[in-house]
């Protein structure tokens, strides 16, 4: 899952980052509105988080351009106290919800994951994924094959969500790098198959196929 963070408090868009980096989430952060808007036109984001008062561009000008472009990825909007915000104005621009600074970490973690669930990949509103025998709670972010419960680390669990969510396609790595990693990341895209690895090895070897020049396909026998 890949988070974009447009926020011109630094400190803030720093703890933000790195708290949802913690959890699994891949995250960028621009400091505008004007390069949020670019950089949410170019890459495709699983969210964005918006500030409104913002240099260049404001949040609510921001959510509007992204919506008139046919953009329906998620945005939860933040403001700065009550007052600036006209929660009326905001959704009508176009954005799923929003939050009154200060919050707390947790509250945040919580929209974030109900924003996903709703807007969840086609899969209504479920925070399961099953795939065979396969089972990722995205809520509790555990994973079962067969029964058994596995432990896997916040990257490991990305890369698995992502092929599952695609299960019996072949994705690239290219495309895992863009849902696992961020912008931060810009080494070797083979580290995708240390990740593959560790799976296959937690478990099971048949899970993740390689297609040779193309990528990966994730296949999970019946249970
Ligand atoms: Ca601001």
């Amino acid at each position: 899952m890949r988070v974009l963070i447009v926020e011109d408090e630094r400190r803030l868009a720093r703890s933000l980052a790195q708290g949802l980096t913690a959890e699994g989430f891949a995250v960028d952060v621009v400091h505008n509105g004007t390069d949020g808007l670019h950089r949410a036109t170019e890459t495709s984001y699983d969210l964005v988080i918006l500030d409104i008062m913002l240099p260049g561009m404001n949040g609510y000008r921001v959510c509007a351009a992204l919506r008139a472009a046919g953009d329906e990825t998620p945005i939860l909007m933040l403001t700065a106290k009550d007052g600036e915000y006209d929660e009326a104005e905001g959704l009508d621009t176009g954005a799923d919800d929003y939050l009154t600074k200060p919050f707390s970490y947790v509250v945040l973690v919580a929209r974030v994951r109900a924003l996903l669930r709703r807007r969840g990949r086609g899969s209504t509103a479920s925070p399961e994924l099953r795939v065979g025998d396969l089972v990722i709670d995205r809520g509790a972010r555990r994973v079962t094959r067969a029964g058994a419960e596995t432990s896997l680390t916040a990257k490991e669990f990305a890369v698995l969500e992502h092929l599952a969510s695609r299960a019996g396609e072949v994705v690239s790595k290219a495309e895992i790098l863009e849902h696992g990693w961020d912008f931060a990341y810009d080494g070797d895209p083979n580290i995708v198959e240390v990740y593959v690895s560790a799976l296959r090895r937690k478990l099971g070897p048949d899970l993740i196929v390689t297609v040779r020049g193309a990528g990966y396909r994730l296949v999970a026998s019946r249970a």
